[in-house]
C-alpha cells in the first residue's frame, strides 16, 4: 500500500519511514531530504528552497510540485511512503493529478499526532548525522561518542532549522498551512490518525495497524 504520512515538525515522520523502508522495503519519499541533498549539492534548486527552509517557511508550492514531478515518475512497482509531501491543500491537489497520470494511488493517508509543547523539545534536542541521515537525541538518544554518528562515524550535527527561534515558524506554517490536510484526507476517505507518543515500536504498530 502507498501511504502518505504527515504531521507536525518532530512528530516522528523520518523515524517511522526509516522502520517501515527497513522492514517492509517500502520506498522513502521525503521532499525535505531531497531539498537538503540539493543544498548540499549547490544545485539552482537547493539555492532556491534553502532561503526559505533556514527561516522555517514553506518552500513555494510550485517549487515543491516541479519537484515532485519528476520523482512520482519514477516510483511505480513498489510501495511508497510519501513524507513531508503534500503539505498544503493545493500540494495535496496536484499530487492527486499527478498520481493519476501516472496510474498510482494513495491507499492511507497517515498523521502522527503529538502536542506542541512536545514537539518543541523533540525538535530543538533533534541531531543528525551530517553523513547518512541517522537521528539522535541530546537526551533520549545520545550517540555513543559524542558528536560522531554510530552507523557511519561521521559528524552528527543540528540542523540549522532545529534552531528554537526557527522551530517556531515551522510550527507556525505547519498550523496555517498543513493541520488543513486531515479534513482534506478525512474528506477522501482517506484519513487515519495515530497517536505519535511512546517508543518508535510501540508508535510503528499502531501505523502498521491502520495500514
Ligand atoms: P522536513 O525535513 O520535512 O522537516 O522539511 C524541512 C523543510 O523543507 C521545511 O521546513 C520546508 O522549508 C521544506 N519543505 C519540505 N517539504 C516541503 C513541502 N512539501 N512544501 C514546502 N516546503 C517543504
Amino acid at each position: 500500500m502507498n501511504i502518505i504520512l504527515f504531521g507536525a515538525p518532530g512528530a516522528g515522520k523520518g523515524t517511522q519511514s526509516a522502520l517501515l523502508v527497513e522492514r517492509l522495503s517500502m520506498k522513502h519519499v521525503s521532499t525535505g531530504d531531497i531539498f537538503r541533498e540539493h543544498i548540499k549539492r549547490e544545485t539552482r534548486l537547493g539555492v532556491e528552497a534553502k532561503v526559505f527552509m533556514d527561516k522555517g517557511q514553506l518552500v513555494p508550492d510550485d517549487i515543491v510540485v516541479n519537484m515532485v514531478e519528476d520523482v512520482i515518475k519514477d516510483l511505480s512497482g513498489q510501495s511508497f511512503i510519501l513524507d513531508g509531501f503534500p503539505r498544503t491543500v493545493p500540494q495535496a491537489e496536484a499530487l492527486e493529478v499527478m498520481l493519476q497520470n501516472n496510474g498510482l494511488s494513495i491507499g492511507r493517508a497517515l498523521f502522527l499526532e503529538v502536542q506542541k509543547d512536545l514537539l518543541v523539545g523533540r525538535l530543538a534536542g533533534r541531531r543528525v548525522c551530517s553523513g547518512c541521515g541517522a537521528t539522535y537525541h541530546v537526551e533520549s538518544k545520545k550517540p555513543k561518542k559524542e558528536g560522531v554518528c554510530d552507523l557511519c562515524g561521521s559528524p552528527v550535527l543540528q540542523r540549522a532549522d532545529d534552531k528554537e527561534d526557527v522551530i517556531k515558524t515551522r510550527l507556525d506554517a505547519y498550523e496555517k498551512s498543513t493541520a488543513p490536510l486531515k479534513s482534506y484526507f478525512n474528506k477522501k476517505g482517506l484519513f487515519a490518525a495515530v497517536s505519535g507518543i511512546g517508543s518508535a515500536e510501540e508508535v510503528y504498530d499502531r501505523l502498521v495497524a491502520q495500514m
